[in-house]
């Protein structure tokens, strides 16, 4: 097994950074994890727990053009902006709009292929043998749509869909009801995917990958990283409020936050926030058979451990603003149309920050011959390709090589 007399450090311990560290150490290097926080509290924790081996499509197809404007100005659109953000972002969505075209999303999707379409294995693999199998749940997804026309205008993205293996099973009329007793008339065609799989708690998961980690050996320390020391381009330290770590590697996985710890190495990024909120409706009345992708109000709907999750819309407006109410509203008005019968003792709410960047796909790799590796970016699909990105990354620093075109994911088409 190749090892190194220092060990490698792992900047941010959600999905990416724990996936990652495990990785490292089944391949029998000594690894530090480091978080500011506990981890799986920052974007990994509340997400809508989709395996979401089918989300090939980005944001930006070409239709963004049109329905982008539409969006906005529609206060039942789950696009939502901080209006006083929007000057900053600029430039970043100049370069995001820059993608949405016929060309640009089919180069997205087939790089988003590798790394999205074995999903359910890679967490299979990832936690086989330990108690964290639990949290892995076989399951269908249903998209769920107002009616047959409106599942046939979304027939651009399905195609792409189709393409790459994901064909649906069509429901509609009355069957829909059978197949969801949850649902209410208001929803009148579902596109059932089989085979996928869900998260039945992602915080806990996380939580308790990262002390599996620590019974195999593994250091997690909770400290805030400050800055690296690299000798002749190569990293040797990395500086963190709990002191220094010598180290043979390091690799930046802290989500939204990788963009501040590579402005330590004098490196920019285009990495911006989609900002998104979940509703958790406490012991609900009646739940989901399976997770559903709400079509209006662009949210999962996720049977989970705690309640229902209700996760997903988008608001741009980067990491400081307070949460909105929009937002929440908006998945309580159309969970509400959605299921007309559901009822609860209480709900949670929760914001978190999805780190994108313009052409919707992740930054991995090793950044020039420094012995510092990316891992971030995963937009609305980091849980999904959290452990895929983790395995890939420790075969990158052992050096072996990979079945996978791996250059879409380079971090150097972002940094000159
Ligand atoms: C509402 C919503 C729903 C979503 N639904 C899904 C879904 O169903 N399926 C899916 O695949 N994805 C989903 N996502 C996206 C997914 O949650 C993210 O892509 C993923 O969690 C990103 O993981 P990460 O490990 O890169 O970052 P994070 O989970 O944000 O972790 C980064 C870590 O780095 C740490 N950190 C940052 N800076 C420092 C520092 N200076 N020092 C020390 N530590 C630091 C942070 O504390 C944090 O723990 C959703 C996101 C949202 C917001």
């Amino acid at each position: 097994m190749p090892s190194f007399d220092k060990p490698i450090v792992v900047i941010g311990a959600g999905i990416c950074g724990v996936s990652t560290a495990i990785w490292l150490q089944r391949s029998g290097h000594k690894v530090i994890l480091i978080d500011r926080d506990k981890p799986g509290m920052a974007a990994s924790f509340g997400n809508a727990g989709l395996l979401a081996q089918w989300a090939l499509v980005p944001v930006t197809t070409p239709s963004l053009w049109r329905d982008a404007p539409k969006y906005l100005l529609d206060p039942n659109s789950p696009l939502f902006m901080q209006w006083s953000y929007f000057p900053k972002m600029i430039p970043w969505l100049a370069r995001y709009m820059a993608n949405a075209t016929d060309a640009k999303t089919r180069a997205i999707v087939n790089a988003l292929v590798p790394l999205l379409t074995d999903s359910v294995d890679q967490h299979k693999s990832l936690v086989r043998g330990t108690p964290m199998e639990k949290w892995v749940a076989d399951s269908k997804l249903s998209y769920a749509y107002r009616s047959l026309a409106h599942f046939q205008k979304d027939g651009y993205g399905w195609a792409l869909k189709r393409d790459a293996g994901f064909v649906p099973t069509m429901i509609t009329g009355q069957a829909v009801r059978e197949e969801e007793p949850i649902l209410g008339s208001a929803i009148q065609c579902l596109a059932v995917l089989e085979g996928q799989g869900h998260i039945l708690n992602p915080g806990q998961y996380i939580t308790e990958l990262a002390k599996y980690f620590e019974t195999q050996g593994g250091t997690f320390l909770q400290a805030e990283f400050q800055d690296f020391t690299k000798e002749k381009g190569h990293v040797t330290q990395v500086h963190t409020s709990q002191g220094s770590i010598d180290c043979a590697k390091a690799v930046i996985t802290s989500g939204i936050w990788s963009k501040d710890v590579m402005q330590k190495l004098g490196l920019s990024v285009p990495l911006e926030t989609e900002r998104g909120y979940h509703v958790i409706f406490k012991n609900p009345s009646i739940m989901p058979k399976n997770p559903m992708m709400m079509t209006t109000g662009k949210f999962g709907v996720t049977p989970m451990e705690m309640g229902l999750r209700c996760a997903g819309t988008v608001e741009l407006g980067g990491i400081k603003a307070k949460a909105s109410a929009g937002p929440i509203k908006l998945i309580h008005k159309f969970a509400k149309e959605a299921f007309p019968n559901l009822t609860y003792s209480s709900t949670e709410e929760w914001m978190g920050f999805r780190p994108s960047t313009p052409d919707s796909l992740p930054l991995i790799g090793e950044l020039s011959r420094s012995g510092i590796y990316t891992g971030f970016g995963h937009q609305h699909i980091g849980l999904t390709a959290g452990p895929k990105t983790g395995r890939l990354i420790a075969q990158m620093i052992d050096d072996q090589p990979s079945n996978y075109d791996l250059s879409p994911y380079d971090p150097h088409r972002y940094i000159s």
